[in-house]
């Protein structure tokens, strides 16, 4: 999709992929800016991994813990080069639920998962100033994810539940966000939600997968007459937010799009 709308744009770049081993991060993101690298996205596992080896961290992305985008400034004869990490999964997640027309303000929201999306999900939420529950199969991870994001929103609406706790509070939730890897992969005939729950019909079910488009979680969902969205938006979305960042313009937001639903449609039959 940054390939189609660099053409589009006529514009002298190109985007690639460039599988990094952990034990090779740092020295790649040392190289980059002098191979004339303008920015890279990352992807598990460096997303974390990354940030010891930058020398500026935007607010967002240090709350969150995580950067998916980094952009390089070239060295000059006065000042070593510089590696900025930024976070554009909240924001993107974020701007898909407003192109959804949805509006998370003081709703409850239930966030299925603890890890490093679902950070970027929460933080989003409370910017939005949703009541956000997280959950995890391991308690902890999401005491850990609420009290280092609990001061983004000042006030006590980001709490942290225990799998078993769902059926409690499924009920009045608003939005149910699925942040875990179940759905894809080798779970993809795995959902989160417990087969014995009653989905909560007035609900806004998503995805944050994308492949495949339609997750057993979202077949449950719309069974029960929900609507639903899978994670399709936000990569789309975050990808377009890196744009400023690299370039200081913005992406034909259609162009690309067309060029990600080709890739998906190809995946997908694939
Ligand atoms: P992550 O850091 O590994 O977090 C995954 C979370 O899911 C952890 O809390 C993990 O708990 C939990 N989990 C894993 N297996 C589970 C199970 N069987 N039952 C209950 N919980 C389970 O991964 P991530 O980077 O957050 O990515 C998560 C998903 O989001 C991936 O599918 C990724 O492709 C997607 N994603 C999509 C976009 C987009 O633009 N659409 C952007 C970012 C990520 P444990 O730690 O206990 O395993």
């Amino acid at each position: 999709m940054h390939n189609a709308a660099l053409a589009h744009h006529n514009l002298p770049y190109v985007y690639i992929p460039l599988p990094v081993s952990p034990a090779d991060l740092g020295l790649t993101l040392a190289a980059l800016p002098a191979l004339g690298f303008r920015g890279v996205n990352l992807t598990i596992p460096h997303k974390q991994a990354a940030i010891p080896f930058l020398s500026a961290l935007d607010p967002a992305a240090a709350a969150i813990g995580a950067v998916n985008t980094l952009v390089f400034e070239a060295a000059t004869p006065d000042a070593p080069a510089q590696r900025v990490g930024y976070n554009t999964d909240w924001c993107g997640f974020a701007a898909d639920l407003t192109a959804l027309g949805v509006a998370v303000a003081g709703r409850p929201c239930l966030v299925l998962g603890a890890g490093g999306a679902a950070r970027a999900v929460v933080y989003a939420l409370l910017k939005e100033r949703a009541i956000v529950r997280c959950f995890a199969r391991r308690l902890e991870q999401a005491q850990t994810l609420a009290s280092a994001l609990a001061y983004v929103a000042g006030a006590p609406v980001l709490t942290a539940h225990a799998w078993s706790e769902l059926p409690r509070w499924a009920g009045e939730a608003a939005v149910i966000i699925n942040t875990t890897p179940l759905g894809m992969g080798a779970y993809v005939d795995q959902s989160p939600w417990p087969a014995d729950l009653a989905w909560p019909s007035a609900t806004l079910a998503y995805d944050l997968i994308y492949r495949p488009a339609r997750t057993r979680f979202l077949a449950q969902a719309e069974a029960a007459g929900s609507r639903i969205a899978n994670g399709r938006g936000m990569l789309l979305r975050q990808g377009a937010l890196a744009w400023p960042l690299w370039l200081g313009t913005t992406p034909d937001l259609p162009v690309m799009a067309a060029a990600l639903d080709a890739a998906l449609s190809a995946s997908e039959a694939g």
